[in-house]
């Protein structure tokens, strides 16, 4: 989506370690009328009339899910990160390593968000390791439920998460694909 790939290299930083900022308009500050483009780009990319649901995951996956959304007329869900997993059975848990900030996270969702009968599409900000959408597609296997597509925003193409989730059959879906990124020139490269 050359929208999100120009601003990508208008206001992105690479810094040290892989990873992109873009607090400007994704991660802290959000640019929304970039998000509703990136939103109907999603609708068209997924026209599955079954999609039902959207489940992503806190924080940052949520202002871009509750956009994309409004033209799937669904309602979302979110993961949540928990201190403690509640082992009452009223909930779905994974385990799911961040990827910035280098530490495993308890991931939760209330068994009466999300069923059999669901055919969900997950949606989230970044793609890296792939450690985030394989803990999602957990969540949604273990509710008996249909992952019908996973939609990003910047896929990080140098990064093994793709390809695994693509080798899976997981139909993969992002906006923008970074093919290189240098944090010393600050150079950035998509794929075509
Ligand atoms: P993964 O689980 O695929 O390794 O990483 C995905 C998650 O890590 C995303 O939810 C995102 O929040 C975060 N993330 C991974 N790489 C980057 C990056 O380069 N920049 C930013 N801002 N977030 C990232």
């Amino acid at each position: 989506m050359k929208l999100l790939e120009d601003r990508i290299r208008q206001d992105g930083n690479v810094k040290p370690g892989n990873v992109l900022k873009v607090d400007s308009f994704l991660n802290h500050q959000m640019d929304v009328g970039l998000f509703n483009e990136m939103g109907k780009e999603f609708r068209r990319l997924f026209p599955d009339e079954r999609i039902n649901k959207i489940l992503t995951i806190e924080a940052s996956g949520i202002g871009v899910a509750c956009i994309a959304a409004q033209y799937f007329h669904v309602p979302v869900v979110f993961a949540k990160k928990s201190q403690s997993i509640n082992l009452d059975g009223e909930q779905y848990a994974t385990r799911i390593e961040s990827f910035t900030h280098k530490r495993v996270y308890d991931v939760i969702v209330a068994k009466k968000y999300l069923g059999k009968d669901d055919h969900v599409l997950i949606i989230d900000d970044f793609l890296a390791n792939g450690c985030a959408a394989a803990g999602l597609i957990d969540l949604v296997h273990s509710a008996g439920a249909t992952v019908e597509g996973v939609g990003i925003a910047i896929e990080k193409g140098f990064q093994e998460g793709g390809a695994l989730l693509r080798s899976k059959g997981v139909r993969v879906e992002s906006l923008a694909i970074v093919e290189s990124m240098d944090a010393g020139t600050g150079e950035i490269t998509f794929r075509a």
